[in-house]
């Protein structure tokens, strides 16, 4: 009985999916193409967590598989297919009461949903773009003063893409402060209000590997072709394409051509373009040419405030000590305060019967505590041995007493870090250096001064501190 259902629910679901997928294909071609896939199902049907496809021949599915699981899934998730449950193509024959019928593509249509435009991003012919995640919209974007800017440029390229001076729009700062996040709005807005733009969404990386092939299989023109038709590139994680000459090139090329044709870019990275190593001076150029906007780390007050939308979402009621007890512990970035309050609200959902009390809290938080006191304090010798692997010195040169330029620099330096970095005292900072503490006040203001007005200086200082995992920001102003 309960298998029937199964499979006559699994079987409308492949035919509404099929009509969707139809339905959002604009040229014959397209069409065409698609029409060619149906006749090779042999099966389709829910088992477990998946949603198995059947094809007569191992290379059928190699052809299919990367190009329609995609679509298909996005597609049959629309038509109501749990989204835990993911599409998978096997090599399986046919059998009795296979697929036959496939509905006309007569479908009633409201407002596209968010699956189904990226179905229709997919069957435009852009191939590679990335499902936008749901929930990263601009409602659910909390706004504060480390990141105000950033999102009011963003929300001016969602209402404008391409028609504003952003362009490109270049989002920096650190792993995750929300640089995806705020990407992903402006392709969910700008499809909300114009859902016939082509919005693809794609890592570097991904740019990377889609690139190398092209040029593996002889298909650099398609590949180039696909990206003609985008009208906002969303591209994520740019630095991942560092010092890979020929993919920046064919990058700056495509780069180019779509700003020419007012196609609106976005791009984010961990770093500033100026502070992109391995990167073609003239791409920088262009990087900069459009808008760069910084996220940096929330305070305290929008710590909570996020913490207090994310909550609202979760309908647990958390006690608000709670929620202050992790704004005030997890400071590093929004994805550990995440983290932290979905184990919070996981105890909740387990121990139902147990009031949530803040000892409990400390507890099931402690890990995610120590790592952040370990993210504030690097050590001294961390920073000595940053310092010299960078000036091609030692350890043992910055502790020596010796007073040629080529040591009072980086050691001057690592002084000047040592007070900006770490939490540690005057006294606890010379006695590492093996000197006074009058010496590394003088070595540190040196440093400070001499970084105001020696640009190569302070170029080599932030470079030092991305070594680290730090930001420029939290030195230099
Ligand atoms: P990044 O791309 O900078 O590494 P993400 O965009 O992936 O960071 O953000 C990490 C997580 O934090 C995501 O789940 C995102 O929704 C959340 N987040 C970050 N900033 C905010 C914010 N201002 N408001 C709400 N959620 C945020
Ligand atoms: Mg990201």
């Amino acid at each position: 009985m309960e298998e029937h259902i199964l499979k006559k629910s699994s079987e409308e679901l492949w035919q509404q999916a099929v009509s969707l997928l139809r339905d959002v294909m604009t040229t014959d071609q397209e069409r065409s193409q698609m029409e060619r896939y149906f006749p090779l199902f042999t099966s389709h049907e829910i088992e477990g967590e998946e949603y198995i496809v059947g094809m007569e021949e191992q290379f059928q599915v190699d052809w299919v598989s990367p190009k329609l699981s995609l679509p298909l899934e996005r597609a049959l998730h629309a038509a109501g297919l749990p989204k835990e449950i993911h599409v998978r193509f096997v090599v399986k024959q046919k059998q009795e009461n296979s697929i036959q019928t496939i509905p006309s593509p007569e479908l009633a249509r409201n407002k596209p949903s968010d699956t189904q435009r990226m179905v229709a991003s997919h069957l435009r012919g852009i191939p590679s773009t990335m499902p936008l995640h749901e929930n990263y919209t601009f409602e659910n974007f909390v706004r504060g003063p480390s990141n105000s800017f950033a999102h009011a440029a963003a929300i001016a390229v969602a209402k404008g893409p391409g028609r504003t001076s952003y362009n490109p729009l270049f989002i920096y700062g650190g792993t995750g402060l929300g640089k995806t996040h705020l990407m992903e709005a402006i392709g969910h807005y700008v499809l909300d209000n114009s859902p016939s733009t082509s919005v693809c969404f794609i890592t570097s990386e991904t740019f990377l590997n889609e690139y190398v092939n092209a040029i593996q299989n002889n298909s650099l023109p398609a590949f180039r072709e696909q990206y003609r038709k985008v009208d906002v590139l969303l591209m994520d994680d740019v630095q991942f394409i560092a010092g890979k000459e020929k993919v920046q090139e064919e990058f700056f090329w495509m780069f180019n051509s779509l700003i020419l044709y007012h196609k609106q870019i976005v791009l984010t990275s961990d770093v500033s373009p100026k502070n992109l190593n391995r990167f073609e001076e003239r791409l920088i150029g262009r990087f900069q040419q459009g808008m760069v906007v910084e996220i940096e780390s929330p305070s305290y007050e929008t710590r909570l405030a996020i913490l207090k939308s994310k909550a609202q979402a979760t309908q647990k009621i958390i006690p608000e000590e709670i929620l202050k007890f992790i704004a005030e512990n997890i400071r590093s970035h929004v994805r550990a305060i995440e983290g932290a309050l979905s184990r919070i609200v996981t105890f909740m959902s387990m121990q139902s019967d147990i009031p949530l009390t803040i000892d409990i809290a400390k507890h099931l938080l402690r890990d995610s505590i120590e790592e952040e006191k370990t993210i504030k304090d690097l050590s001294i010798s961390d920073i000595m041995k940053t310092v010299a692997t960078f000036y091609g010195v030692t350890i043992d040169d910055i502790l020596s007493p010796q007073r040629t330029q080529t040591l009072v620099t980086p050691r001057q330096l690592a002084m000047f870090l040592s007070r900006k970095l770490t939490t540690k005292s005057l006294q606890e900072i010379a006695a590492e250096f093996k000197k006074t503490h009058a010496t590394v006040v003088h070595g540190a203001r040196t440093i400070q001064n001499r970084i105001d007005s020696e640009s190569e200086l302070k170029k080599a200082v932030e470079e030092i501190v991305l070594r680290m995992g730090r930001k420029p920001s939290d030195i230099i102003e």
